[in-house]
């Protein structure tokens, strides 16, 4: 096996880990559920990340997603400069908002208006918000499995069973912040039905990542969207597409488009950014002049619909044409046979589940259809997966339960070296 050199990485690790909680700004980094060094990484170019160690491997973190053209693209960085030449930040009015909004109510169903943030969470939050007040209820459903942003009132998992009360999965959250919170397993209509027959005058809004990446790749099964669809508008509930991973990812549009499902609210972010920070949430005009000024729904940011921001974005969406998604489908399509092909000459028994350019290996010898069956596959595995692939110079999530993502940097060759890796790390797999 080979090994890799990270006494550079060490040295910045241990002085991070001083300054910063675990060394870092966002907890998955710290490759806590693989074991390890995380690595720091001095550049990144296309589908290639480069080490502070000079060591070079193909990525399929693409920042979570956020990469979609791929690293230090020359169209983005150019906008970015351009941008930051006429200044960073004006905390006032300025034409690159209206050129970023209009491409995202061109692309995203049912987002007929759009209000800018700084993050995925920030739009969670304010989504949560505009529904309560739309709505004058205050219950939220979500799903196990389903990550909407470190917002409090939806950090929390459900016991066993629908009629359990709910407990906070973060320490710091009052139960009093996921009180009106009820967790359903996803993929399980009769769970939401008993749901709403119990709450369903008292239910805001129903908030669903349509295509779950946040506990690995997880598709929804045939009638599970238009079943949310229908129930909310039955309630008068909002339905919320958390559209943030895979909005402009798995399509065009996003989830909404491929599954035919138009939410109320969609929240945004990821990509909408093109690697800087920005999420968004949007809708029907309606309800988002229920938002201030117009309306009563207070929500505000001192760099929301910044001027780098919006132009790196606006460079990303306009840059992205059908081209783009048949490459990262075709490519995507090549990765999931390549993998599944390895796994079948090893005799590992391994669920590679696929929308577009969002792909998982789940270590699982059934499908995984929620979170219980994502919890199932063999994590210790994983680990080992991931650093034989590590030295080889692919660069893995951190994580057995996070999607991988490619950018349309991502090469042919990049994926048959991809495959061949994932094959020789299979074989010097231990357990
Ligand atoms: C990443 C993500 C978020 C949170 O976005 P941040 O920008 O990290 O705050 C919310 N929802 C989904 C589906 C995500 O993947």
């Amino acid at each position: 096996m080979s090994h890799l050199q990270t006494e550079g990485s060490q040295r910045l690790y241990e002085a991070a880990s001083q300054l910063m909680p675990g060394g870092v700004n966002s907890p998955v980094r710290a490759f806590r559920a693989v074991g390890g060094t995380p690595l720091f990484i001095s550049r990144a170019k296309g589908s290639h990340l480069f080490d502070v160690d000079g060591n070079e491997y193909i990525d399929y973190v693409s920042s979570w997603g956020a990469v979609i053209l791929g690293h230090a693209d020359d169209a983005i960085n150019l906008a970015i400069s351009e941008a930051a030449q006429g200044g960073t930040s004006f905390g006032a009015s300025h034409e690159g908002e209206l050129k970023l909004a209009t491409e995202v109510v061109k692309r995203m169903p049912g987002v007929e208006m759009v209000r800018f943030v700084n993050s995925g969470t920030e739009a969670s939050l304010a989504a949560l918000r505009l529904a309560r007040a739309a709505t004058g209820r205050t219950k939220i459903v979500k799903f196990e499995g389903c990550y909407h942003g470190a917002v409090d009132a939806l950090l929390s998992k459900s016991g066993s069973g629908v009629a359990t009360l709910d407990v906070p999965d973060s320490a710091g959250v009052p139960t009093e912040s996921i009180q009106s919170t009820i967790t359903a397993p996803f993929n399980n209509s009769a769970a939401i039905e008993e749901i709403f027959n119990h709450h369903g005058k008292d239910i805001a809004a129903l908030i669903v990542e349509p295509v779950a990446g946040n506990m690995g790749v997880v598709l929804p099964d045939q009638g599970f969207l238009p079943f949310l669809r229908e129930i909310t508008s039955q309630y008068g509930a909002i339905l919320i597409m958390d559209e943030v991973m895979t909005g402009f990812r798995v399509s065009i549009g996003g989830a909404s488009q491929v599954h035919n499902i138009i939410g109320d609210l969609v929240t945004m972010g990821k990509i909408i950014g093109g690697g800087l920070p920005v999420g968004a949430y949007g809708g029907k005009k309606e309800l988002m002049e229920l938002v201030a000024p117009v309306g009563p729904v207070y929500q505000a940011g001192t760099l929301s619909g910044n001027p780098l921001a919006m132009a790196a974005g606006y460079a990303a969406l306009s840059h992205l044409t059908q081209t783009q998604y048949v490459q990262l489908e075709n490519r995507g399509a090549r990765l999931q046979s390549g993998l599944q092909n390895a796994l079948l000459k090893h005799n590992r028994r391994a669920q590679v589940q696929r929308s577009g350019s969002m792909i998982s290996v789940f270590f699982n010898p059934n499908p995984v259809t929620d979170f219980s069956s994502a919890q199932q596959s063999d994590k210790a595995l994983f680990a080992s997966v991931f650093h034989n692939l590590l030295a080889k110079g692919v660069y893995l999530p951190p994580s057995a339960l996070e999607a991988w993502f490619l950018n349309c940097s991502h090469s042919e060759d990049d994926i048959e070296r991809t495959i061949v890796a994932f094959e020789e790390s299979l074989e010097e797999a231990q357990n």
